[in-house]
């Protein structure tokens, strides 16, 4: 089987039309989406509507959950909260519902599907070094798991009997074989905001009968997004980072 995991789209239709267009191209047989399909971007109800036209497997991220009210978005920064009340304006009836129904976890053997980490889903605690890596391998009981929330992609390696012998790969674009590993976690970036400086769309590519696991960048219309943003209203911040990366 060959899965596309698609992670934090964050708005923006550009940037996941070309990853979906590159993943097609990839011959896959499985859309899978992390969370955070809303927030921050310009067209949170067209990206709804497109992941589920590809019919994804798809767990909750925090955005979505704060466009529900259901996460105390005091610790968001005053730009993030401004685009979750925006993206709140923004979404039909039916865009809510099908948010509503997504759940934190997923678990479709041989993969497992969170926003954050396992050992705390609803926290929406970051996997952003092998500290949180291993804590999250700990609770996982499928062979493979896909995450996001950090927006900057990493796989880590590992045996479920000795889970601390990580091998960590952290490379802005990576493809490598798993095999003789029953553990391995992956974040695989963001298509809407990545950040770490490589303003390209990220995603995750998994061949299950190869074995082969990777990180991989489309570029994109950058200047199309950045001007919705600015035609929309929302902080302007928030198109400015997208040509950095950060
Ligand atoms: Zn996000």
């Amino acid at each position: 089987m060959r899965i596309g995991i698609l992670g934090d789209i964050h708005g923006s239709v550009e940037a996941l039309e070309a990853v979906v267009a590159a993943l097609r191209d990839d011959g896959v047989d499985l859309f899978v989406q992390v969370g955070d399909i809303v927030g921050y971007g310009p067209q949170p109800s067209r990206c709804i509507e497109i992941v589920r036209e590809l019919g994804s497997v798809v767990c909750l991220g925090n955005h979505d959950a704060a466009v529900l009210n259901l996460l105390d978005t005091s610790y968001f920064n005053q730009f993030a909260r401004a685009a979750i009340e925006w993206t709140k304006s923004q979404l039909r009836e039916e865009d809510l519902a099908y948010l509503r129904g997504l759940p934190l976890v997923v678990r479709q053997p041989p993969f497992t599907v969170v926003h954050g980490t396992l050992h705390m889903p609803e926290q929406f605690g970051y996997v952003i070094s092998p500290v949180e890596a291993l804590e999250s391998l700990q609770h996982q009981d499928t062979p493979l798991c896909f995450v996001g929330h950090s927006h900057v992609p990493a796989m880590y390696l590992a045996n479920k009997g000795s889970l601390r012998d990580l091998r960590v790969v952290m490379n802005s674009e990576a493809e490598i074989s798993y095999r003789g590993y029953d553990r391995v976690l992956i974040n695989v970036g963001s298509v809407g905001q990545p950040r770490d400086e490589d303003p390209r769309a990220a995603y995750g590519f998994v061949d299950t009968d190869e074995q082969i696991a990777s990180i991989r960048r489309v570029e994109y219309d950058i200047a199309a997004v950045q001007r919705r943003i600015l035609a929309a209203g929302l902080p302007e911040v928030l198109a400015n980072r997208l040509s950095l990366g950060v």
